[in-house]
């Protein structure tokens, strides 16, 4: 549902002022016939030569030369002309922008000039509203003895009666190929009824079942026991970080606490990070509670959205899985809110306003409610670390009201896969200038020959691709950002596209340096394509599948690539962050990590954690079936602490040395941020804003203020970033600044985002 540009006649013209209209271009001869005309059709009408004789006399009366609107049809240029039969041919007078734009040609210019007379007006129509699908539903109500009905019928009565006694008219017609006019004869008779029915888009058919047979209830392992028994004994509020190692079970601990509460006639809220991985957690879900589920997320249609939400107001017990945006979810008898891959930044919402934390809200709503909050994660974020073991690193205690649940190996005890580091800089002095190291070379040979399957791993943030000039050195960056522009790869003989990431700026690519005219453009960096055009020349018999933002925009595409993954139809999965999301796909043996150092030196504080835990989740996707798994990451850095902990499945240590890092500088969990964001397409005037702001802010006591600084890229579609940071102990919330008059430094064309606790600087 989008906003909708359309065009409408004004109504109160169906008449037309002449001055008004303004029409430059008057040929006395056709306006005389014209009132010659209207005189003959409307006797009332006043003659034109009168009302201009007499115009002079009486001004007030200047404005009624009148003419009806096909009077100035001939006036107009000729699209003008059409969408104005157009309009007058229907009877609101209204037609979508985008409709007359198909009707005719030159549009655009046609509706000017009529907006230009007045004569139509456009408007934006606000998005339709999703209404209650309605369907035909054919019920039993009256089974008649066989004599005295044909053959026909009894088929179609005998259907009815398999299914329960109700089906879709449509489902029913198909099911005994026969016409809407045999069951009016059944509904004459008084066997059945048909009736108008609401349809929840949302249904589940089973045509389109997934293969659920290896989805029953699993007999727990022991700390899978431990961790469900300590959830279900909670009664009312209380907060369980779930810390369980990748492939340890605890989608398998969900699944049996949420079974009991649905017997209870309560509901339960899952909430993940990303669509990406929905398609399979949802059918583990659909196998245990069938038709119990439903999915709340962005990509849902209007109507799918507008369903799931009347179906949730209904207080039927019901899960419900969705991203972050699900936490507001209207289930009016909640008892459970389970938060998958808690460390995840993407419950984060930084715009639009409101910035919020699905944990946060999470949180609250379990409190308010009182019903317990279940943070799941092979990574815990240091916030949910430290609420559990408390600031004393407590791990066996825990604190009141956290617990803390750990499930520290995988089921049947099935080994973390080694992880093995290769020195990307030693390569390169043996010689070897290609993407890939020998090791990890060696391990995709192994994979093509013995047809097994793997993933690999590729690190890409906007502007890590990019097309330079090799003669001298020109990048081409995107007009109306300060990034570079990102090549990509089109089907085969289109033409070649350069792309911004940022506003989504596209352009073809160049064929000679904009800047010297050299030919030699070349194309730097390991963005997807580029490792898929390497893999195509360098592994010509692998068979691989593309799994990233690209390739999975259509709706249904995760799903779709997933399963093609999954029947063998290829050896290797690549792909970006999406991978790393707790896919279960046990056949993988091989994990791959194409650059580790992409992730290893981004700008804020956070950095660490979470290359942490983006390499301790990637290299979880090993080796979670029967088959051992093996990983290889590719690094320059090969003695970073951050490559030292994830070769050795060494969380703790990993977050006993970062906590100590952020205690010294008083950054989260210890100390608390609030970023203020501001932005103008005036980038003198956001500027100075940012420096008054961070001069007034810097008189306060009991924070500390960072910047102004211009934001990580500057210029975003044509706007300047500046950015402020304040710093504080928790305990110095009363001596914060009054935002209000924080506010009133902003002029008019500089905006202001207060984002506390902000996670993507
Ligand atoms: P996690 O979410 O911790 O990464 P999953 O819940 O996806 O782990 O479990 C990994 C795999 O182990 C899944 O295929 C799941 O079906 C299986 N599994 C989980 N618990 C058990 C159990 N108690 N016995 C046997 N298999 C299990
Ligand atoms: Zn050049
Ligand atoms: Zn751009």
């Amino acid at each position: 549902g989008r906003s909708q540009r359309r065009i409408r006649l004004i109504r109160k013209q169906k008449k037309v002022d002449l001055e008004q209209v303004n029409l430059e271009i008057i040929n006395p001869e056709t306006i005389n016939q014209k009132r010659v005309n209207l005189e003959r059709i409307n006797p009332k009408q006043v003659s034109w030569e009168q009302k201009t004789e007499n115009s002079h006399l009486d001004s007030s009366n200047s404005n009624e030369q009148e003419l009806l609107l096909s009077d100035i049809l001939p006036f107009l240029s000729l699209p003008a002309q059409k969408i104005l039969q157009l309009l007058q041919a229907q009877t609101a007078g209204d037609y979508s922008f985008v409709y007359l734009q198909r009707q005719v040609r030159g549009a655009s210019r046609g509706v000017k000039e009529l907006i230009r007379r007045g004569l139509v007006e456009s408007y934006l129509e606000p998005p339709r509203l999703a209404r209650p699908k309605l369907q035909k539903a054919v019920i039993l109500i009256n089974d008649l003895s066989e004599n005295e009905l044909t053959s026909r019928q009894q088929e179609i009565l005998a259907v009815l009666r398999r299914r329960g006694g109700e089906l879709w008219q449509t489902e029913l017609l198909q099911a005994c190929h026969t016409s809407t006019s045999t069951l009016k004869k059944l509904a004459q008779k008084g066997c059945i009824l048909i009736e108008e029915r609401e349809r929840l888009r949302t249904e589940h058919s089973p045509q389109t079942g997934e293969d659920l047979t290896g989805e029953q209830v699993k007999s727990l392992t022991p700390a899978q026991s431990t961790a469900l028994a300590t959830i279900q004994e909670l009664n009312g509020y209380a907060k369980v970080l779930l810390h369980g190692v990748t492939g340890s079970g605890k989608t398998e601990v969900y699944l049996q606490a949420i079974a009991p509460l649905l017997v209870e006639g309560k509901s339960a809220l899952v909430l993940v990070p990303e669509i990406g991985l929905t398609p399979q957690l949802t059918d583990r879900f659909r196998a245990r509670f069938g038709n119990k589920v439903f999915v709340y997320h962005s990509a849902l249609s209007e109507g799918e959205r507008y369903d799931t939400w009347r179906q949730m107001l209904t207080g039927e017990p019901s899960v419900v899985i969705g991203t972050r945006s699900a936490v507001f979810a209207p289930l009016p008898n909640l008892g459970l809110i389970i938060l998958d891959e808690e460390h995840d930044s993407s419950f984060k919402q930084d715009s639009p306003a409101p910035t919020y934390h699905a944990r946060v809200v999470a949180q609250w709503r379990a409190e308010l409610e009182g019903f317990p909050l279940v943070l799941g994660s092979a990574t815990p974020s240091l916030e949910s670390l430290i609420s559990a073991i408390g600031e004393q690193g407590d791990w066996k205690q825990g604190n009141n009201k956290t617990h803390y649940l750990s499930l520290p190996k995988r089921v049947y005890s099935r080994p973390l896969p080694p992880i093995k580091i290769v020195d990307m800089r030693l390569e390169l002095q043996q010689g070897n200038r290609s993407i890939f190291s020998k090791p990890l070379k060696a391990a995709l040979l192994n994979l093509q020959e013995k047809r097994q399957q793997g993933i690999l791993f590729i690190h890409r943030r906007g502007h890590s691709t990019f097309v330079s000039c090799r003669s001298c050195g020109y990048v081409l960056d995107c007009p109306n950002c300060d990034v570079s522009l990102s090549y990509h790869h089109t089907e085969p003989g289109a033409q070649k596209l350069l792309r911004c990431h940022y506003c989504n700026y596209g352009c073809a690519h160049p064929p000679n340096c904009p800047e010297c005219g050299s030919p030699y453009l070349k194309f730097f960096g390991s963005g997807t394509q580029k490792v898929a055009q390497e893999l195509s020349r360098q592994f010509p018999e692998l068979r691989f599948i593309r799994f990233d933002s690209d390739t999975t925009r259509r709706k249904g595409a995760h799903r779709q690539l997933l399963s093609k993954f999954a029947n063998g139809e290829a050896e290797l999965l690549i792909g970006t962050q999406m991978l790393t999301k707790g896919l279960d796909l046990p056949q993988v043996t091989l994990v791959g990590v194409v650059a580790a150092d992409g992730l290893l030196h981004l700008s804020d504080y956070r950095a660490s954690e979470r290359a942490f835990q983006t390499l301790t989740q990637v290299a979880g996707r090993a080796g979670r079936g029967e088959d051992p798994g093996q990983v290889i990451i590719q690094t320059y850095n090969p003695d970073h602490q951050v490559i030292e902990a994830v070769q050795n499945h060494d969380y703790q240590s990993f977050t006993n040395t970062e906590l100590e890092q952020r205690q010294v500088l008083n950054y989260p969990p210890y100390g608390r941020l609030i970023l203020l964001r501001l932005s103008s397409p005036e980038e003198i005037q956001v500027q100075k804003t940012a420096q008054a702001i961070a001069a007034v802010l810097k008189s306060g006591s009991g924070f500390d203020v960072l910047g102004p600084a211009p934001a990580n890229v500057l210029r975003v579609a044509n706007r300047f970033r500046w950015q402020i940071l304040i710093k504080f102990a928790p305990d110095a919330l009363p001596q914060l600044p009054n935002w209000e008059e924080i506010r009133q430094l902003c002029p008019q064309i500089v905006s202001l985002t207060i984002d506390v606790d902000p996670l993507n600087m």
